[in-house]
């Protein structure tokens, strides 16, 4: 209780904030982490045979039916109060950030707009030969054609080995730079190079707030604050005790 305080009365003061996020934070949506979504008939699958651009060129059938199984779960799955928190604080800070490693579009649908989705949106597709996006398609079975070129059209994410897309990370790393708070939720930092976008703020002189379940791996030391809970019920708190903006609450100022 008394972190979260300490966390809301560093926001209400700052002007300047970046948001990491990670599959955490959908989980209390129902999103399954990446193995987890290995079940039934993919279960005998290793993530990496499904997401690889090798594999898609080995079998596009078995990667573009896969995701479309993802896609679809995807779909059902409506934004938690941990969303809505981030959304909300969007709205609160002048210079805001939100960086998602999530491919779900759960921040978008949650209202958030400041934002890059640096693994992509599982919700689109992309031309597999120049990567232009293609707004909408037929096909259940095998993917379609490119309406442009013909190529088979893939999902719009990131896959192993390959690179982020660049203007996405340069603007995740710049916000990292010069934020004053950084908040890392939902996410365990294993997954390269976002997983040192919260050093490299820690190391220019952020604030770190590490929001998770579990705190097994997290980084410790000065300047870094741990928030162990569900990202739903904690983001919320957070915000719950952020004291309001200055022209707002003294009413010597003669604003509101
Ligand atoms: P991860 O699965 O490696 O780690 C999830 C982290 O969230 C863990 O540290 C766990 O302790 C924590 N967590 C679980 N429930 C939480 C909750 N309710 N509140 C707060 N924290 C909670 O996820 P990652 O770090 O994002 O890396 C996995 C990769 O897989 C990423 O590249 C991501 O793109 C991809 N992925 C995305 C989705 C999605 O879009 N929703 C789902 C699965 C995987």
């Amino acid at each position: 209780m008394e972190a979260t305080l300490e966390v809301g009365a560093r926001l209400s003061k700052a002007r300047r904030v970046a948001v990491l996020t990670g599959a955490g934070i959908s989980a209390e949506s129902g999103i399954p982490t990446f193995r987890d979504a290995l079940t039934g008939l993919w279960a005998t699958y290793d993530p990496e045979e499904l997401a690889t651009p090798q594999a898609f060129e080995r079998n596009p059938v078995l990667v573009w039916n896969w995701y479309a199984e993802r896609r679809s779960r995807v779909a059902a799955c409506v934004p938690n109060a941990g969303h809505h928190a981030l959304a909300e604080l969007e709205r609160r800070i002048p210079e805001f950030l939100l960086i998602t490693q999530n491919v779900d579009g759960l921040h978008g649908a949650a209202g958030s707009r400041r934002m890059v989705e640096l693994h992509g949106n599982i919700r689109r597709v992309k031309c597999s030969r120049d990567g232009r996006i293609v707004e909408s398609w037929d096909g259940d079975l095998r993917p379609p054609p490119c309406p442009h070129c013909g190529a088979p059209l893939r999902p719009d994410v990131v896959w192993f080995g390959e690179m982020l897309p660049e203007a996405a990370f340069a603007r995740a790393l710049d916000a990292a730079r010069r934020c004053e708070v950084f908040l890392s939720v939902g996410t365990s930092n294993l997954v390269e190079p976002a997983a040192s976008l919260p050093w490299i703020a820690h190391r220019h002189g952020a604030t770190l707030i590490i929001v998770n379940t579990s705190m097994e791996g997290q980084r410790n030391g000065p300047g870094i604050v741990h928030l162990t809970g569900a990202a739903g019920t904690v983001l919320p708190a957070i915000l719950a005790g952020l004291a309001l903006p200055d022209c707002a609450r003294s009413p010597d100022t003669g604003r509101l």
